[in-house]
């Protein structure tokens, strides 16, 4: 039995789901059940009816599973992989933030640790940042942790004071301008499509700024027969597998998340087999938290 047998006929024995983001490695994408962003895999991960999920992506991701699904087992294959954007702010450093401005509302990125979701007001994931801003009822809003998506919402609901944590994914900081103009001279007729996780001045002269999500809806949607797309390579798989008479290209060189990519067959399979790594959080975090995801449907 090969290891991708292995995989399906522990996930049959287990009732487990296995969810996978889009920027995993093909090999697991194509295992998985369900490929999705972060907010689709959230929404996906509370309507499945089975005891155990396993969450193919990075910690912040299947610690949401695990708050949206508080008594499903949820296992993290790969123990390691943490996303260092969601690193970049402490839930002491949000607390001050916070004391320093009390009329604001705090609106997380879903690239959080669960314990700074507990200390948000609301959520918001890159598909709805805009509107989820936009509809707080408050006019001050603190918006962690990435500067570049913070930067996007403002430009984009002008009417609100935000005041923008300096945290960025390290990944969508390399696209630079440069190579955006290079990509425009040699492939005039192509699609510029960036996520809002790049930096200002590239966002700036892309054609449409998207979400993983929205890069699929568009590529399916638009006339255009070629595409520059400027986020986390893995995204070219699924994009490449859903508009088969398409052509995709990475913006520049091609980008990777290391953590992305530490979860392997082999990993899966031992997840699978030994039920690891269980992600278990404290109950008053999973009810704090909660209420922030929640708000955040609400809102959009
Ligand atoms: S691509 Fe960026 S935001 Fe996503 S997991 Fe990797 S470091 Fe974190």
């Amino acid at each position: 039995m090969n290891i991708k047998e292995e995989i399906l006929k522990l996930k049959e024995m287990k009732k487990a789901v296995i969810l996978a983001h889009n920027y995993q490695i093909p090999e697991i994408q194509d295992l998985a059940d369900f490929v999705g962003d972060s907010l689709e895999l959230s929404k996906h991960s509370k309507k499945i009816n089975a005891p155990l999920i396993v969450f193919c992506g990075v910690r912040f991701m299947a610690e949401t599973a695990k708050i949206l699904s508080p008594r499903k087992k949820v296992l993290l294959p790969a123990l390691d992989a943490g996303c260092p954007l969601a690193d970049t702010i402490l839930p002491d450093q949000l607390l001050a933030l916070r004391a320093k401005h009390p009329d604001a509302w705090v609106v997380s990125y879903v690239n959080t640790s669960a314990q700074i979701k507990a200390l948000s007001d609301v959520c918001c994931t890159s598909s709805n940042a805009v509107a989820v801003v936009k509809n707080v009822p408050v006019k001050k809003v603190i918006f962690v942790p990435d500067k570049n998506l913070g930067n996007w919402v403002a430009k984009n609901v002008p009417e609100k004071e935000i005041i923008i944590w300096q945290g960025f994914c390290y990944v969508h900081e390399q696209f630079t301008l440069e190579e955006l103009e290079r990509a425009k001279k040699r492939l005039p007729d192509a699609e510029i499509l960036v996520h809002p996780e790049c930096r200002s001045e590239v966002v700036e002269h892309a054609d449409f700024v998207l979400s993983t999500a929205g890069m699929l809806a568009h590529a399916k949607k638009s006339s255009a027969k070629r595409f520059i797309v400027g986020t986390e390579e893995g995204m070219l798989h699924k994009l490449k597998k859903e508009s088969p008479d398409k052509e995709f290209y990475s913006l520049g060189c091609a980008k990777t998340c290391v953590n992305m990519k530490k979860t392997t067959l082999r990993q899966l399979r031992d997840s699978l087999a030994k039920e690891r790594y269980e992600i278990d959080l404290e109950k008053e975090i999973i009810a704090k938290a909660s209420v922030a995801l929640e708000r955040m449907i609400e809102y959009i």
